[in-house]
């Protein structure tokens, strides 16, 4: 007997809602999302709860609405107007677009539905009543322009679902989150919401980021917070955070991330906007961030989750950077400068610095396209040592405070003493490490997709056939080509450009200087390698990059010396300058 069948209609129906429709919330999650495709400028959301629960949820808005038979197709399953073709997946704009909302829903409550097309010229309304996926009635009728649903009864016919409902109170704290959410992310449309016929909670529609946090949560909160903006690589960040000595939680509440304007949970995100804070977050506090994040939709796959609140990101790690460089910037400039400095972000950072160097401010933008360059340059060598996520550490990282000379960067360490940081030998010790780890190993040298040809001195080439071995332990793989002339196949994995023939000549030079057991040699040849691979001294940083070194530099063995065995940091204590200044 054949114990496999294919499930009727209405099972599958179940199935299907059970995955989008959890709770109240998720009602009115997909409700008000529609209403928000639909170009609605106001939209008005009714909840009606007894001792049984909630027993009426309703969603009016003025949008676009539909026609009559529209009206009825969208209840099927798989009905959309949002999307036509496979491609259309791959740049998703609107909120819905697996057209399975109105369907789930209608299979798992009693839907009156009421809509009336916009600038159309039927006068005449819509409305479509379904119990439990039936359908009870289609006809013409009196309404105003855009789209009103009234849920009732939901769950009456899946008693499993319905069990799991909580408390009356845990319920609507979930539709009054949801709710928050979509109006603080949708900003031009005027949100209202009535429990029990009482209004809970209004915004207005003005567009203006603190006008919606405001309506939210009060106007007083709203003075708490700091301005995130600007475009930081392939992302553009736009939003509200808490300012630095605020009132701060020890839980993570009123944290709200939209991407392009679909509200989504993301840990990676949460960290890299904690991290942005660094220093300034009391330990075990939460800051709250209201952030608007804007990606090609391309590089977002929306339909990893059946409610739509996981996303997944192609370039997550540029993305995680760059939201933690936000935020970074936003609270180190809001120390320095007044709210009223209309200068856009990253020329204020910059100018930070040149001011602590003591350079006059107009002298300093006149040269700032000339340090475009080298802060692009700087980043690369940056990422070399950094992997995928700035490492951990359980050492303090100091706070950052500028850089003088574009060569040492001055920070706070833990005990409040000012440090000086050589940027070049710092990140060498890094670099070093890093080398040193790999040295010898399986994974040491990563392979040139087009090798690089050197030609070499005499000397090297008669002295090269020796160093092989030292050389492959670094990471270095050369083969003869000709007789001078040696291709470089391989160079070590941390850093790409190190196939550059210069840097091989003084490799070998280092190889060659004196004599020493082949770990001498080695050791010589890696000091060599994490040199050129470096940030230099006369180099101009960001504030963000001076953080992100120096937090490298904390995650190493010996963060205090060089591989030569030099300082990398000075620490001038409150006591050693009160000497200098004679104080006693
Ligand atoms: P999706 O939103 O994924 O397309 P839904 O089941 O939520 O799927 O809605 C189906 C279709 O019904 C939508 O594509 C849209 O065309 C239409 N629709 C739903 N709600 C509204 C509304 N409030 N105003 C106008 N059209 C709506
Ligand atoms: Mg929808």
């Amino acid at each position: 007997m054949s114990r496999v069948r294919v499930l009727d209609e209405e099972t599958i129906s179940h199935i299907a809602a059970g995955e989008v429709v959890e709770r109240a919330a998720s009602v009115v999650k997909e409700l008000v999302e529609n209403a928000v495709d639909a170009d609605a400028r106001s939209i008005r959301i009714g909840i009606s709860a007894d001792k049984t629960g909630i027993t009426r949820i309703s969603v009016t808005d003025d949008g676009v609405g539909m026609d009559f038979d529209d009206a009825l197709l969208a209840f099927r399953q798989h009905a959309t107007s949002k999307i036509s073709r496979p491609e259309d997946l791959d740049g998703i704009t609107t909120l819905g677009f697996r057209g399975e909302a109105l369907a789930s829903i209608a299979a798992i409550s009693k839907v009156t539905f009421t809509t009336k097309e916009r600038d159309s010229p039927n006068p005449e309304a819509t409305r479509v009543v379904i119990h439990g996926g039936e359908l009870i009635s289609h006809a013409a009728v009196g309404a105003p322009e855009g789209t009103s649903v009234i849920i009732e009864a939901l769950f009456y016919n899946t008693p499993a679902r319905r069990k799991f409902q909580k408390s009356v109170p845990t319920e609507l704290s979930h539709v009054y989150d949801m709710v928050e959410r979509i109006a603080l992310s949708n900003r031009d449309a005027a949100f209202v919401l009535l429990y029990n016929g009482k209004e809970r909670f209004q915004t207005f529609g003005t567009g203006s980021f603190p006008d919606a946090i405001a309506a939210v949560f009060g106007s007083s909160f709203s003075k708490e917070l700091t301005r995130v903006s600007g475009s930081f690589g392939p992302v553009k960040i736009d939003g509200w955070i808490t300012r630095p000595g605020s009132e701060m939680k020890t839980t993570q509440t009123r944290f709200y991330l939209a991407v392009n304007g679909r509200q989504v949970t993301s840990r990676q995100l949460q960290w890299a906007i904690r991290e942005g804070y660094g220093t300034l977050l009391p330990k075990g506090m939460f800051p709250a961030a209201f952030l608007d994040i804007t990606l090609d939709p391309r590089e977002v796959d929306v339909n990893v989750h059946p409610t739509k609140r996981e996303i997944r990101l192609s370039r997550e790690r540029e993305v995680m950077r760059s939201v933690q460089d936000a935020v970074y910037q936003a609270l180190h400039e809001e120390r320095v400068f007044s709210p009223a400095d209309p200068a856009p972000a990253r020329e204020r950072v910059m100018t930070l610095s040149a001011e602590i160097v003591g350079e006059p401010v107009q002298a300093y933008a006149v040269r700032r396209e000339a340090r475009q360059a080298p802060l692009k340059q700087t980043e690369k060598q940056l990422r070399r040592t950094e992997g995928a996520d700035l490492p951990e550490t359980d050492q303090f990282v100091p706070e950052v405070l500028g850089q003088i000379w574009d060569t040492y960067i001055l920070a706070k360490n833990e005990v409040g003493d000012l440090i000086v940081v050589d940027q070049h030998a710092a990140h060498e010790r890094i670099m070093y490490d890093q080398l040193l780890a790999r040295a010898s190993s399986a994974e040491s040298g990563q392979e040139l997709i087009v090798p690089q040809p050197v030609t070499l001195t005499k000397k090297e080439a008669a002295a090269l056939p020796d160093l092989l071995d030292v050389l492959a332990a670094a990471g270095y793989l050369l083969e003869p080509f000709g007789k001078e002339v040696w291709m470089v196949r391989s160079v070590p994995v941390v850093s790409s450009t190190l196939g550059d023939p210069e840097v091989i000549h003084a490799i070998l030079a280092a190889a060659l200087e004196g004599v020493g057991s082949t770990d001498e040699v080695l050791d010589r040849v890696l000091k060599t390698a994490a040199c050129r691979a470096v940030v230099k001294g006369n180099t101009p940083l960001t504030l963000g990059q001076m953080q992100r070194l120096l937090r490298q530099l904390m995650a190493t063995k010996s963060p205090y010396t060089c591989p030569h065995g030099r300082p990398t940091t000075i620490v001038l204590s409150k006591s050693r300058l009160a000497g200098m200044f004679l104080r006693t």
